[in-house]
């Protein structure tokens, strides 16, 4: 067995991400790890459900060794045997997002062998964290165009406080076959723009006020950009999303309603978050920088353009230095333009990975 790696918890961002990847690259690559000073640094340190439920599910896909899988624990080992195909369910237990849980768990089932089929209950329109409809619309897509086999499906959206959300997530692993390397440094032609205001238990002006509101911000035609979505969910909620699709990337920006939040408000998050992505002229927005890292990593490398990096993404930067020996290049392109450019894997890191694989060609955007 490889030697123990230690990952301090507390660097860099310092929140759950950080023990998120450290999971996933764990999984991927068979190497134990000890996680210390787990989100150290925030208000409530230590293993929230959100975070605790991630280690079972990882645990629970590979038969690890774990110590310290416990609400508020701040230190981990993890010793993960091989994943294995199957059917598992995953009960956050609360309102903590389903897809930071998937964030855990995608990068080393697109690498492993055979199917998997996971249902996790829990939050799946939550603040600061990726939405469902955020991962069917731009996260996946973009892995799929990679080679990546994957379905996601909503039962029901799940909402702070009360959650009860449940997604279906279907990964068809691909051991033999790495993502290609990705190209995405241009947007290409915007193609098509839409609101939608999702609302459970709300009333409909809510949505109407939202649309109204993010139409206007971004001189778009409410009557045709904008779509009421209406879904049942165990509480009341609403998010609204603003999703760009260009030639070559789709991104999307939401705001969550919050009770005490005026519904123009939330809108507006999300359109002025929108309008700056567009105006950066870059693809990839700042959240889909740090989430394509450690997927591309473990694939064939590839490069992207986007906005100034976030802590999220320099501590994944980081993290893939300590844990692979992946150097990304970032470079400052001026305008407010980055690039970041992942390398292919090194042979020995390669090794790591699952047993058969081989770096694969190279995809453009247009593929
Ligand atoms: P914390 O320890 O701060 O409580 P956490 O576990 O809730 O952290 P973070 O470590 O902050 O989560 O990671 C949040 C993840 O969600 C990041 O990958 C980030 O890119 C993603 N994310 C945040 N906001 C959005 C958004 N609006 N759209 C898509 N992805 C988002």
């Amino acid at each position: 067995m490889s030697e123990l790696l230690i990952i301090d918890g507390s660097h860099g961002e310092g929140g759950g991400q950080i023990l998120r990847s450290s999971l996933a690259l764990a999984l991927a690559t068979g190497r134990p790890i000890r996680v210390e000073q787990i989100r150290a640094g925030r208000a409530k340190p230590g293993l929230l459900r959100q975070h605790l439920t991630a280690v079972k599910a990882a645990a629970e896909v590979s038969g690890a060794d774990v110590t310290g899988a416990a609400l508020g624990s701040r230190e981990l080992t993890f010793i993960p045997g091989p994943v294995r195909p199957g059917s598992y369910a995953f009960p956050i237990g609360s309102a903590g997002s389903c897809l930071l849980v998937v964030q855990a768990l995608l990068p080393a089932l697109l690498v492993g062998d055979g199917t998997f089929t996971i249902t996790i209950e829990g939050g799946t329109h939550n603040p600061s964290a990726p939405t469902f409809d955020y991962f069917v619309r731009v996260l996946a897509p973009i892995l799929r165009r990679l080679g990546a086999r994957l379905e996601a499906r909503l039962d029901r959206p799940g909402f702070y406080p009360a959650g009860g959300g449940r997604l279906h997530l279907t990964v068809h692993g691909g051991a033999a076959q790495r993502l290609a390397r990705l190209d995405l440094r241009e947007r290409g032609e915007v193609t098509s723009r839409l609101v939608t205001a999702l609302v459970s238990a709300l009333p409909r002006h809510v949505a109407e006020r939202e649309i109204a509101t993010a139409c206007a911000r971004l001189g778009w035609d409410a009557s045709t950009c904008g779509v009421i979505a209406s879904a049942r969910s165990p509480g009341p909620g609403n998010a609204v999303s603003v999703e760009v699709a260009a030639a070559h990337v789709t991104e999307l920006f939401v705001g969550i309603g919050e009770k005490g939040v005026p519904a123009e408000r939330v809108a507006r998050t999300a359109a002025d978050e929108a309008a700056t992505w567009l105006a950066a002229g870059v693809p990839v927005g700042e959240h889909l920088a740090d989430q394509l890292l450690v997927p591309l990593a473990l694939g064939s490398g590839g490069v992207f353009r986007t906005v100034a990096p976030t802590r999220h993404t320099t501590t994944q930067v980081d993290l893939l230095r300590q844990f692979v020996g992946v150097d990304v290049a970032v470079r400052a392109l001026g305008g407010g333009v980055w690039e970041l450019e992942v390398p292919p894997m090194t042979s020995s890191s390669i090794d790591q990975v699952r047993p058969g694989s081989s770096p694969s060609g190279t995809t453009t955007p247009s593929d």
